[in-house]
């Protein structure tokens, strides 16, 4: 039986920041390959990759996320996506007609915060002239449960900022 939509609303994760009008949803189809790929194990590397929806006035919809991949580097503390891998995704999703709006990594702690690496690494992603979006999201998924176990960011330009839900 198919499931209502209602029923999907609820269970996706929303975020708001009040500096956007904004909120940003996280459908339970991209909540359950982040927790799929949660660093619950000591030895775990990190995971991660691109995140595809859309974008209306009122909400950014998070529906589909994409990674890890075979040809990323990946260790415990560190995840860079292949950039080829990475863009042959992005066109295929944007020819469904899926934005893309940003990445999406794992981090070995319950309540992950984004690193001096993932700052600098976001704001170079945010300097590349070729993307269609002017902000882009940056997911951190860490190993709890909750929503507290998953952050966002959103970033334009130079500006980076965090979101919280709940
Ligand atoms: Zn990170």
């Amino acid at each position: 039986m198919a499931k209502s939509i209602i029923e999907d609303q609820d269970r996706a994760l929303v975020f708001y920041h009040v500096d956007f009008e904004q909120s940003v949803e996280i459908s339970d189809g991209a909540l359950a390959h982040f927790h799929r790929h949660r660093q619950r194990r000591i030895c775990a590397r990190e995971a991660g990759g691109q995140v595809f929806g859309t974008v209306t006035a009122a909400v950014v919809r998070v529906l589909e996320a994409y990674g890890p991949r075979r040809t990323d580097e990946r260790t415990r503390t560190s995840f860079r996506s292949d950039p080829v891998a990475a863009q042959h995704d992005i066109d295929s999703c944007t020819e469904r007609g899926l934005v893309y709006l940003g990445e999406w990594h794992t981090h070995p702690e319950p309540k992950p915060n984004a690193s001096p690496t993932d700052l600098d690494a976001f704001t170079r992603l945010l300097g590349r002239s070729s993307l269609r979006m002017n902000t882009l999201l940056l997911l951190i998924q860490g190993t709890g449960d909750g929503g507290d176990s998953l952050s966002l960011y959103s970033g334009r330009s130079n500006e980076i900022k965090q979101w919280t839900n709940g």
